[in-house]
């Protein structure tokens, strides 16, 4: 009977935790949010559970005494768990955004973590999010999205380091987002892997674009050249008539080809190294730039890319902030910087959140970088006010990006 009731229930809370009493707390948490919840305190004991209960999110301890959360990650994963994983842990917050990554790499996803010492109000708000996120963000809503002008962008500057202590901005990345009639703005990394799973990422990445070529001609008309960045997804690089559309796109404007930049991910410029290499060199006879982004995150090393016609390399965030806590990173970063220095590749770090990482990075050479401590992404008008606020060096971008 009461396993009938479970499974006549929508909302299903399966709590993972080796501590009686901290499941306790997390149940009556989950119940008084009106979900149904069931606990596990060891494998064994999930095993006997998991396939019955089909739970629709999961709260996971990271640290247990006989099997570890990771090791619960590859099990969620083996049996292509759906359910949105939250990780609840006293470890601290690097380890839990590894093992979030780590949880991503295996396919699952992954909403969060939570501190073990949390407030009631955070775990039922992001509980909360869990619910909203599987009711409203799917193919049909997204698709609809793409279609009737939900897609809004955002713009993080890129700022030049090498131009003393004022940190002009030298251009911009387009982040997109989605403004969610019920939900309100949706971060990309809640619908970009859906759009690439069910294929509507190319009319995504169309729609970007587009979007982002118009915005340009606006700031264009108003006095404002910034090189702009626009992340490709995979699939358009496996496309031969990509570059001829780009730049169908901006002959259709004023806008010179060499303000817009395109930025792939390594994991992409793997996938086919001869149609990839094809495609980034047409771009590149186009006057259209080309970024590696993430570069850091994989595996690939320089060795790997340097045939490829890139005009800079983005460090990828992950090996950025270790530099704050590794001197084995700084060595790394450095090293790289050098190497790219001497292949005449000019590099961006990506996710500085420190004046420290910004001196140290500025001391090794680094060209341009982004980051909350500079600014994070923001709307098109309040991205103007920003620039018309500084000093601006348009051509240092365009010297180093040449
Ligand atoms: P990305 O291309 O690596 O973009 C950088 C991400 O890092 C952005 O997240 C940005 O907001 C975030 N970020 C920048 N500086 C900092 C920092 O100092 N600290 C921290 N913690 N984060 C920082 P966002 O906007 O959520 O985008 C996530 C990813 O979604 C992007 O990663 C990109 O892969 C993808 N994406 C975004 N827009 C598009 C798009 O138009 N098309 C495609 N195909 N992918 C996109
Ligand atoms: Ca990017
Ligand atoms: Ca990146």
């Amino acid at each position: 009977m009461e396993m009938e009731q479970i499974i006549s229930s929508d909302n299903r809370v399966l709590i993972i935790d080796d501590d009686p009493e901290f499941r306790t707390f997390l149940r009556s948490v989950v119940e008084g949010l009106g979900c149904v919840a069931m606990e596990a305190g060891n494998l064994s004991e999930f095993t006997a559970i998991y396939d019955q209960f089909q739970p629709t999110a999961i709260l996971l301890d990271l640290t247990m005494p006989e099997t570890d959360g990771i090791e619960f990650l590859r099990n969620l994963a083996k049996r292509s768990c759906k359910a949105p994983v939250l990780l609840v842990s006293g470890q601290d917050e690097r380890i839990l955004a590894t093992a979030e990554r780590l949880g991503r790499l295996f396919g699952l996803t992954m909403h969060g973590s939570l501190r073990k010492l949390m407030h009631v109000a955070t775990l039922e708000s992001m509980l909360q999010q869990v619910w909203q996120d599987s009711s409203g963000i799917t193919p049909e809503t997204l698709d609809r999205a793409i279609r009737e002008d939900e897609l809004v962008l955002h713009f993080q500057p890129k700022i030049d380091l090498q131009s003393g202590p004022l940190f002009p901005i030298i251009g911009c990345e387009v982040l997109v987002r989605w403004m969610h009639p019920k939900l309100g703005l949706i971060q990309p990394d809640d619908f970009i892997p859906l759009a690439e799973e069910t294929g509507l990422i190319q009319s995504l990445d169309d729609v970007v674009l587009r979007k982002t070529i118009a915005q340009l001609q606006a700031w264009q008309n108003l006095g404002i050249n910034h090189s702009t960045a626009v992340n490709l997804s995979p699939t358009s690089l496996t496309d031969l008539d990509f570059p001829d559309r780009i730049a169908g796109l901006l002959a259709e404007t004023d806008i010179d080809p060499s303000m817009l930049m395109v930025e792939i991910t390594e994991q992409a410029a793997m996938a086919d190294v001869g149609l990839v290499t094809d495609i980034l060199t047409q771009l590149r006879l186009k006057n259209i730039a080309v970024a590696l982004d993430d570069f850091g995150a994989g595996y690939s090393s320089l060795v790997e890319i340097y045939r490829m016609p890139l005009s800079e390399l983005k460090l990828d965030r992950s090996l950025i902030v270790d530099i704050g806590v590794s001197a084995d990173a700084r060595t790394v970063v450095k090293a790289l910087i050098a190497l790219a220095r001497e292949l005449k590749l000019p590099v961006c770090a990506e996710g500085i959140e420190t004046i420290e990482i910004a001196n140290f990075l500025q001391n090794t050479g680094c060209a341009t970088a982004q980051g909350f401590y500079f600014s994070r992404p923001l709307p098109a008008d309040t991205f103007r006010e920003h620039i018309e606020s500084q000093p601006v060096d348009a051509s240092a971008f365009q010297r180093r990006t040449a």
